[in-house]
């Protein structure tokens, strides 16, 4: 697993949008979102730099750099 935990989530949606393996959902009961597909995760950090209330930790032992390219 990479993705680790969400907490203090606010249900905008952005990080269900934004992974690119649909490792995240929304649950339709609690409306916030949760760790689905934790299998798929890319460790790419794109959902935690989306956030916009830095609700998501990704786990540190097996985290890479951020590469962002301009080219
Ligand atoms: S780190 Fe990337 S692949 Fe993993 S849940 Fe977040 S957006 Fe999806
Ligand atoms: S981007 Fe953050 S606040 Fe929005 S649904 Fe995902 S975890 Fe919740």
């Amino acid at each position: 697993m990479s993705i680790k935990s969400i907490n203090g989530c606010i249900g905008c949606g952005t990080c269900v949008k934004t992974c690119p393996t649909d490792v995240i959902r929304l649950d339709l009961k609690t409306g916030k979102a949760k760790i689905t597909f934790p299998e798929d995760c890319q460790i790419c950090h794109l959902c935690r730099m989306y956030c916009p209330v830095d609700a998501i930790t990704i786990s540190p032992e097996k985290s890479i750099p951020v590469i962002i390219s301009w080219g």
